[in-house]
């Protein structure tokens, strides 16, 4: 005869929600990035099983890691802290599966969900609540919500996703803002008149690129739908943004802020609607591997990764 399963028998049962919030939620939250993971393998087959699962571990990895740095700075207990951090990193894979699924609908959530696991890694030292204070991006724009304060909802404007967007829209073959796919990424999104852009690292043989992300912005080309799919594309510039988004909420925020305030009573002004984004910690790390293991951008951390979630949209 078998038993019936009470909920103290359960795997998570209300009193282990009580008594361990934080390992609860680091249950829900790798329990919800697996199965957003199955649901997207059955959609798009042409991921790379072995590197995905990689970078999805590498995500929660990232969260711990920053949680980790910032109870040694500020001597936080080192084990509450961690969790939280893990809690972070799996709601940032979580995020980039959602965009992964290479469906307009669920971009959005993804990339305001990697800023969630991002804010929640980057506030994992502190004993607030852990939704106190998240910073979401409405690129060129990073809003800064947190409940119950005097302001609650505050927004900064990004120095490099501006001087990009100005570039783009100045340039030489000026593109068209594309306001469906902007409202659907939450970033500026732009259809240029060139069949392919410029490139400079694109091999000898390439004709250009397809599309192109930087720093918040993406313009795409105008051989959309003949040469390459633009749905599939649009998800993987879109992984890079959740790359740059990741970066900005754990290190590039706090470093705008930490050097403007360095300027004294100008600085801090400055700083209540601008963040120097052009100090991004992970980019570095990035830019640095490759030219450690001397590999093509292709090959390097930010092109796999983007590649493990969203293949792109080469028409094969
Ligand atoms: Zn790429």
């Amino acid at each position: 005869m078998t038993k019936p399963v009470t909920r103290e028998r359960a795997g998570l049962s209300l009193r282990d929600m009580r008594s361990r919030p934080w390992h609860s939620l680091l249950l829900i939250a790798l329990g919800l990035s697996a199965t957003v993971s199955a649901s997207t393998f059955a959609q798009a087959p042409a991921r790379d099983r072995t590197a995905h699962v990689r970078f999805l571990a590498l995500n929660v990895a990232i969260g711990a890691t920053a949680s980790i740095a910032r109870a040694v700075v500020t001597g936080a207990p080192l084990r509450t802290t961690i969790t939280k951090g893990l809690v972070g990193g799996a709601l940032m894979s979580t995020g980039m599966e959602l965009i992964g699924t290479e469906s307009p609908a669920t971009r959005f959530a993804g990339l305001q969900l990697t800023a969630v696991g991002a804010s929640v890694s980057r506030n994992a030292d502190t004993g607030a609540p852990l939704l106190s204070d998240i910073t979401l991006p409405i690129y060129p724009f990073y809003v800064r919500v947190r409940p119950g304060s005097s302001r609650p909802v505050t927004a900064r404007l990004s120095a490099t996703s501006a001087v990009s967007l100005a570039s783009v829209l100045t340039g030489g073959r000026r593109p068209h803002m594309d306001w469906g796919a902007t409202l659907a990424t939450g970033a500026p999104v732009l259809r240029s008149p060139r069949w392919r852009l410029p490139s400079a690292t694109c091999g000898d043989l390439c004709e250009g690129a397809f599309a192109q992300h930087s720093a918040g912005v993406i313009v795409y080309s105008a051989s959309a739908g003949t040469d390459y799919d633009l749905r599939r594309t649009l998800a993987h510039e879109s992984l890079h943004l959740a790359q740059q988004t990741r970066d900005a909420v754990l290190g590039g925020i706090t470093a705008s802020d930490a050097a403007l305030a360095r300027l004294g009573t100008p600085g801090r002004s400055l700083s209540r609607f601008l963040v120097v984004d052009f100090l991004m910690p992970l980019r570095l790390v990035d830019e640095a591997d490759a030219r450690v293991r001397g590999v093509r951008r292709r090959d390097s951390w930010y092109e796999t990764e983007a590649r493990a979630f969203a293949p792109g949209g080469e028409l094969r």
